[in-house]
C-alpha cells in the first residue's frame, strides 16, 4: 500500500517548504476543587462565586496541594506512556496582570511531574508517533472581561487557581491535519482516563501553537512563532496555514523570522504580532517557598496504574485481532469510549460485521443528524443488536430493516415488535414467492421474450417487480433463485 504523505508543503518560486509544529496544550483537570484550594470549579457559575481567599491571593493565605489533582496528572502521564518523576518542584512564574491576583502563577518549570512520552496518531496514511516533551501542573488565571462595561474591565476570578496540565509536544507535527489528529487523540486518551473532559467550547482544552517553516531537506529547525491560546481545532488549523504562509513570504522576500508571540484574529483570518517572545528569565522563575517539593512513591504510582482502563490504542489492537475489524473501523469505534462500549454491547449477541456496518453507517448518521452523543442514542445497544439478528436470521431484509430502524429512532422500541405490528416479516415461503413470480412473469410476456432473446439486463426489472408485488418483503435471495429458474 502506498503511503499518502500527510505533510503540509508550501511551494513558492522554485522552493518547497515544510511546516513544523509543536503544541502546548492546556488541559483543565477534571476535579471538583482547585489545585491549591477547596473552591469548586463548576463551569458557568456566577462570576466570583467560586473564589476562596487563596484564589484571591489575600495576604498570608497558603496554598494546600490537592492530592486528587496530582493523581489525575500522574494518570494522564501514564496514559501518554510517559516517565513519572517521583520528585517535582512547584515554581513561581512571575508576571503582572489584573486577572492574576498573586502576581505570579504557580507552575512547574525545571522539574515537572511528568517527563517524556508519546502519542500515536491514526492518520489515513497510517500511524505516526508524536513525542511528548513533558507534562506539568499549573494554575489557571482569572478572566478579564472587556465587553460588558464600556468604561471598565471586569475581572472574574472563578477560574483563578483551577488546575491545568500543560502538555508540551515535541516539534513533530507537520500539518494542520496532523494537529487535528493529535488534539483528538489526546482528548480521547484523557476522556478514557477521566482526567479532562476536553470540552473546547468551555475552555477545558486550549493550545498555544508553535509554528516554523524550513526548506525541505534542511535539518535545522526554523525560527518559530507562538500563536497564543487558540480554543478550537478549526482555528488552530487556520492559524497554522496562515502563519506558515506568512513566514514563507517573509523568507522568500529575503527577510528573516523574529521569534515572537502572535495572536490569531479569527475574524480577519490572520495572525498579528502581540509581543516579542519573552524568555524564561523574564519570568524570574524560582521554587515556591510556600510549597515543598512534591514527592510521589512507587506505591502511589502503582495504585494509579492499576486504575487505568484499556486505552484507545490497546482497544484498537484488540478489536482488530479479536473481531477482524479493519484499522479504519477500529479507529472509529475506539475514538470515544462510549462508542466502544456501545459496540461491545451490540456484538455480545450479534454478528460483528453486520453490527459494525449498522453502527458506523445508519446509527452514526442518525446521531449526526440529531446532533446527539452516543450515550443519548434514541436506539439502545440492546435493540440495535436485536435488529441485526432479525436481518442475520433472514426475518427481515436489509431494506426493510432501514424502515424498522427509522421507526425505532422515534422511540426505542423492540424491533421484533415493530416487525410484528407492521407485518414486515420477510416472505421466505418458496411457494408463496413462486405464485407471486408466476404472476409477474405472465403479466410481462413481452419483457420475457426480450429477456430470452438476450436482453439480460431485464433480470433486474423482474426482481424489482417481484419485490414490489411483495411490498418489499420478499426475501431477495429467494426471488433471485426462483426467477432464474422460471426465466430459463
Ligand atoms: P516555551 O515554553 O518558551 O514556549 P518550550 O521549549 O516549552 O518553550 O517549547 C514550546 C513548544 O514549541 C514545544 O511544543 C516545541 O515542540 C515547540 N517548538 C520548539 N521549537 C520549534 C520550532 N522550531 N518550530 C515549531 N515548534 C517548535
Ligand atoms: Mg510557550
Amino acid at each position: 500500500m502506498s503511503k499518502k504523505q500527510s505533510n503540509y508543503i508550501i511551494k513558492r518560486n522554485q522552493n518547497n517548504y515544510e511546516v513544523v509544529i509543536g503544541l502546548e496544550v492546556h488541559a483543565q483537570i477534571l476535579s471538583e476543587s482547585k489545585l491549591f484550594s477547596s473552591s469548586p470549579t463548576k463551569f458557568g457559575a456566577e462570576p466570583n462565586t467560586q473564589v476562596s481567599l487563596v484564589d484571591a491571593a489575600f495576604p498570608g493565605m497558603l496554598p494546600v496541594i490537592n492530592e486528587f489533582c496530582i493523581k489525575q496528572a500522574v494518570k494522564t502521564g501514564l496514559g501518554l506512556k510517559a516517565k513519572i518523576n517521583k520528585r517535582s518542584i512547584f515554581d513561581r512564574k512571575n508576571y503582572f496582570y489584573a486577572d492574576l491576583p498573586q502576581g505570579y502563577q504557580i507552575s512547574q518549570y525545571k522539574d515537572p511531574i511528568v517527563g517524556e512520552g508519546f502519542v500515536i496518531l491514526d492518520l489515513p496514511s497510517g500511524e505516526k508517533t508524536i513525542g511528548i516533551e513533558r507534562l506539568h501542573l499549573e494554575q489557571d488565571a482569572g478572566k478579564s472581561i472587556h465587553d460588558v462595561d464600556p468604561q471598565n474591565t471586569l475581572v472574574d476570578l472563578n477560574r483563578s487557581g483551577v488546575a491545568l496540565m500543560e502538555i508540551v509536544s515535541k516539534p513533530d507535527l507537520r500539518s494542520p491535519d496532523e494537529v487535528n489528529a493529535y488534539i483528538k487523540k489526546l482528548r480521547s486518551i484523557m476522556r478514557y482516563l477521566g482526567t479532562c473532559d476536553g470540552n473546547m467550547q468551555e475552555g477545558s482544552l486550549r493550545a498555544d501553537v508553535n509554528v516554523s517553516v524550513r526548506k525541505i531537506g534542511e535539518k535545522k529547525l526554523g525560527t518559530r512563532c507562538e500563536i497564543k491560546n487558540v480554543n478550537s481545532i478549526k482555528f488552530m488549523q487556520m492559524a497554522i496555514e496562515h502563519e506558515a504562509n506568512r513566514q514563507v513570504d517573509v523568507i522568500e522576500e529575503g527577510g528573516s523570522i523574529d521569534q515572537e508571540t502572535r495572536l490569531f484574529d479569527t475574524k480577519k483570518n490572520e495572525t498579528r504580532s502581540m509581543r516579542s517572545k519573552e524568555d524564561a528569565h523574564d519570568y524570574r522563575y524560582f521554587p515556591d517557598p510556600d510549597l515543598l517539593p512534591l514527592e510521589v512513591s512507587d506505591d502511589f504510582i502503582n495504585d494509579i496504574k492499576r486504575s487505568i482502563p484499556e486505552l484507545p490504542d490497546e482497544k484498537k489492537k484488540r478489536f482488530i485481532e479479536k473481531f477482524s475489524l479493519s484499522a479504519y473501523e477500529a479507529n472509529i469505534l475506539v475514538s470515544d469510549i462510549e462508542t466502544s462500549k456501545y459496540f461491545e454491547e451490540v456484538i455480545k449477541n450479534s454478528d460483528v460485521k453486520l453490527s459494525t456496518n449498522w453502527i458506523t453507517g445508519e446509527l452514526f448518521a442518525l446521531l449526526n443528524e440529531k446532533n446527539l452523543e452516543i450515550t443519548k442514542s434514541p436506539i439502545s445497544a440492546k435493540n440495535l443488536s436485536k435488529l441485526v439478528n432479525l436481518i442475520k436470521d433472514g426475518i427481515i431484509s436489509g431494506k426493510i430493516a432501514k424502515s424498522v430502524f427509522e421507526l425505532m429512532a422515534k422511540g426505542d422500541k423492540n424491533p421484533a415488535d415493530i416487525v410484528e405490528e407492521k407485518g414486515l416479516k420477510q416472505q421466505s415461503d418458496p411457494k408463496l414467492l413462486e405464485q407471486l413470480i408466476d404472476k409477474v412473469v405472465s403479466d410481462n410476456q413481452d419483457k420475457v421474450k426480450e429477456y430470452k432473446s438476450g436482453k439480460e439486463k431485464l433480470f433486474g426489472f423482474f426482481v424489482g417487480q417481484a419485490m414490489k408485488a411483495s411490498s418489499g418483503k420478499a426475501n431477495p435471495q429467494l426471488i433471485n433463485d426462483i426467477l432464474k429458474k422460471k426465466l430459463k
